[in-house]
């Protein structure tokens, strides 16, 4: 750490305030600018770091999750109930999450919803519907036995 003389360039002591040789003032104080420098670094890395996901975001990210889970959610809603209901609310959750981190288009952000709300919706109506179709059926299979 020894500091050279900006006019002779005599090697003189790291606290040194004049040079050994010319006795000319030592100015410059190499600690310091390495220390700017060590500070200055971290900026282009978070730089880099916040442009990583803008750049990775695929352009190309039409939310397939989302349509995915419309369709089943919608499959639910014609027929299979729980069977299709259960997978596209899971399906429309993981792609409003998609959505949320910038993995996929906002724009299909309407189909993920449909398929999380419609997916629970058919759901609860196909299940509501067998419980009632147990209760009657129970009912019904209890009145032969009754008073
Ligand atoms: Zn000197």
């Amino acid at each position: 750490m020894t500091r050279p003389c900006p006019k002779c360039n005599q090697m003189n002591p790291p606290n040194a305030a004049f040079c050994l040789n010319c006795a000319s003032p030592l100015a410059e104080a190499p600690p310091f600018i390495g220390q700017q420098q060590a500070q200055q670094q971290p900026w282009p890395g978070q730089n880099v770091g916040v442009n990583a996901p803008l750049a990775s975001t695929p352009a190309g990210g039409t939310g397939q999750k989302a349509m995915i889970a419309m369709i089943l959610a919608i499959v639910a809603f014609l027929c299979c109930g729980p069977f299709t209901g259960v997978p596209a609310a899971v399906v429309g959750w993981m792609a409003l999450d998609a959505i949320k981190n910038g993995r996929e288009s906002a724009d299909s952000k309407w189909m993920a919803m449909v398929g999380l709300w419609g997916g629970i919706a058919a759901t609860l109506i196909h299940g509501v519907g067998y419980v009632f179709w147990v209760l009657l059926s129970a009912m019904s299979a209890s009145s032969p036995y009754g008073y």
